[in-house]
């Protein structure tokens, strides 16, 4: 089984059904009717040591802060606000309280900057290593809320920022090649320091402009998919069109790595992943701005299932391949599958 098949397993035994329940599983939160004009946002992410980050590189104040923005990056997604936040910390017994305290702070800090309010949680021992998971509430009004389900086609598929930050910068820290150029600055901060784009999300939820979002915490080839398969639709994106840095290519000259696979198939870029119609083009565009944040269309939705990454050959023509979940799955390498 892989990740997505154990969600399915879930979802598929419980019946999702009450009355105040307006998504359940299967978009970046649930959403849950909380008046008549609002409703609450409810999501939760874990990170565990050797998993999604090195003690050996990650300062605990940056880790406590990233915690944050993980979570709230998903209200973002939806186009709400985070209000309150439940912390979950496991530790081993010889836990170092002078590093446990620099994780307070970052996670206290990134509280402070998104705006959410830590109301609650619980402490356990850990056999092994440092985990980690927060639950955030936010809110947003009723009819702003964007999901993944409404993608149609004829719709341009969005993305803000740069695409595969996070997972170059992440091989920098593990090749211990974080000093190695000028511009890599921006790599490592997207795995160390990541800012998730909760104002750009609000606003484009009160556009009224979008039609689907979500947040790439997969990576764009997993997480498009995802946005797809919700909207019973297909996805053509243009590699020449993808967000890919001059950073990012000379790290992955440096370590061997491809720049275009790390933009569609690296994780935790924590950007946004957005469908509008054409015509929104220019507007979307101004919106970016007023946010101080690019956004650049990739793409096209289409009828049909898939997502396809096109990609121009040296004569002039056009080659096409399935990348539909081609990202990150915690246990896509499981033996025995
Ligand atoms: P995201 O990357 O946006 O955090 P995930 O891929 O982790 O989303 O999860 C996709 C959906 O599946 C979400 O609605 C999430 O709440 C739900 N989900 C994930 N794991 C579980 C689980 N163990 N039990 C119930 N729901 C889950
Ligand atoms: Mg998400």
């Amino acid at each position: 089984m892989n990740e997505r098949q154990i969600i399915d397993h879930i979802a598929a035994l419980t019946d999702q059904k009450d009355a105040r329940l307006i998504k359940g599983i299967g978009d970046d939160c649930a959403v849950v009717e909380k008046d008549g004009r609002l409703v609450w946002l409810l999501t939760m992410d874990t990170v565990i040591e050797g998993v999604h980050f090195d003690l050996a590189f990650h300062p605990p104040e940056q880790l406590g802060r990233k915690v944050v923005s993980v979570n709230v990056s998903d209200i973002g997604a939806m186009g709400g606000r985070p209000v309150f936040a439940l912390l979950s910390v496991g530790m081993p017994k010889t836990f170092d309280p002078a590093w446990f305290q620099a994780f307070a702070r970052g996670l206290a800090a990134g509280c402070r900057e998104y705006g959410c309010l830590l109301i609650g949680g619980d402490t356990v021992a850990s056999p092994q290593g440092f985990n980690c998971t927060l639950t955030v509430i936010g809110e947003a009004m009723a009819e702003r809320v964007i999901y993944r389900s409404g993608a149609r086609p004829g719709n341009t598929v969005w993305v803000s920022g740069a695409l595969g930050l996070a997972a170059a910068g992440l091989e920098l820290l593990r090749r211990q090649l974080d000093d190695a150029g000028d511009g890599f600055g921006p790599l490592l901060a997207r795995h160390l320091h990541p800012t998730a784009r909760v104002e750009l999300g609000r606003r484009l939820g009160e556009s009224g402009l979008v039609h689907a979002m979500m947040d790439l915490s997969d990576g764009l080839a997993t997480d498009l998919a995802h946005l797809c398969k919700q909207s019973g639709v297909g996805a053509r994106i243009a590699a020449w069109d993808l967000p890919i840095p001059p950073a990012l290519v000379e790290a992955a000259r440096l370590v061997g790595a491809d720049p275009e696979q790390w933009a569609i198939g690296g994780g935790e870029d924590y950007e946004l992943l957005f469908t509008a119609p054409a015509e929104a083009h220019d507007r979307l565009l101004e919106l970016g701005r007023q946010c101080g944040l690019a956004i650049t269309p990739v793409g096209t939705v289409v009828e049909g299932e898939g997502v396809i990454l096109l990609r121009r050959r040296a004569d002039g023509t056009c080659e096409e391949r399935g990348i539909a979940y081609q990202g990150f799955d915690h246990f896509r390498e499981r033996a025995g599958d």
